[in-house]
């Protein structure tokens, strides 16, 4: 029986990780068969405190994974493929084979940015594919772009990528945004933004590093290209919690709801990340309610054990 298990090995659930391990909770966090999150995923992470000049995400990743070392976390790869969290003890499957049980849980499987699904968009992604305008826009400074998608965040990320770029391409699949009123006005009121209406990207170009996109008119069928240093897709983020569907209490969108800090609809089990953030994303967050997730945790097992 443990006290404590981390699902997730992203910026949040190593921070619970460091939190929980130097409270003596002696906490196992199942890392998935791709660890540490989406930051790994990125190259210079630039807006995370403590790093003047910068680190890259996978590095920074290593070096969180390190710490929670250091003071005694156990890992364990393995993906969780089920989880009972009707009674207590809380039990997990790991890999369809062996089962953990624990008198605490914090969830930390972070959430994936939709992609496109195009083999050349993964194949680029981290050299000018990106889906977090915050994090890469600044490499884009004096460069043209495109950003995929017509709901608030791609107006949000084709207006905040015009601090540095030259032009920015809106591509939608169809002649209305969904985006809300507001979001559209300022996107259409910036004179760096411009949009391709019914159109899709067929193909991102570019050997080494985007260099265009191959887009077709869904309405005509008519092919053209657009030069591009970078393509941001933002079609939307999905949190990762399909595992936890009909246990949990979960908003509309699938985001775990939590209260108090990070308590869950079930006494014991604790929320953290973009797994139950779908407002602010950032890996400074995740780790910052990873934070309040251990000692939400430390707190559970001392009044019940109290
Ligand atoms: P969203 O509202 O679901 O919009 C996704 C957009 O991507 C839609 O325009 C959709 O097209 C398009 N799309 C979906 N799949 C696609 C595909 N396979 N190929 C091409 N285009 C595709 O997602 P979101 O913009 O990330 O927003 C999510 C939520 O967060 C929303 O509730 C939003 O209001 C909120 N949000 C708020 C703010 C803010 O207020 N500051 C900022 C960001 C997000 P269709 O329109 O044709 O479906």
């Amino acid at each position: 029986m443990r006290n404590l298990v981390i699902i997730g090995s992203g910026p949040a659930g190593l921070t619970a990780a460091i939190y929980a391990a130097r409270a003596n909770l002696s906490p196992l966090l199942i890392e998935g068969w791709q660890s540490g999150g989406q930051l790994t995923t990125t190259t210079e992470v630039e807006n995370y405190p403590g790093f003047a000049k910068g680190i890259m995400g996978p590095e920074l990743m290593k070096e969180m994974r390190a710490q929670a070392e250091r003071f005694g976390t156990e890992f364990l790869t393995g993906d969780v493929s089920a989880v009972s969290f009707k009674n207590h003890p809380l039990t997990l499957t790991i890999d369809d084979e062996r089962t953990v049980q624990a008198k605490t849980v914090i969830i930390a499987t972070g959430a994936s940015a939709i992609p496109i699904g195009l083999p050349n968009e993964k194949r680029l992604t981290g050299h000018g594919v990106s889906t977090c305008a915050t994090c890469d826009g600044f490499f884009f400074r004096g460069k043209e772009l495109i950003v995929v998608g017509g709901g608030d965040s791609a107006m949000e990320e084709a207006t905040f990528l015009t601090k540095f770029a030259t032009k920015v391409s809106i591509v939608h699949r169809r002649d209305k945004l969904r985006a809300s009123k507001i979001m559209q006005d300022r996107a259409m009121k910036n004179e760096k933004i411009a949009f391709s209406w019914n159109s899709v990207v067929e193909d991102v170009l570019g050997q080494d590093v985007v260099t265009g996109v191959r887009l077709r008119n869904v309405v005509t069928g008519k092919i053209s290209e657009l030069a591009c240093a970078g393509v941001f897709v933002a079609i939307g983020h999905r949190p990762n919690t399909a595992l936890f569907a009909g246990q949990i209490d979960m908003d509309e969108k699938g985001y775990i709801r939590t209260h108090a800090g990070t308590a869950t609809s079930i006494p014991g089990v604790f929320a953290a990340g973009d797994v139950q953030d779908s407002l602010y994303r950032q890996a400074v967050t995740a780790a910052g309610s990873g934070c309040m997730a251990a000692i939400d945790a430390e707190r559970f097992l001392e009044s019940s054990e109290g």
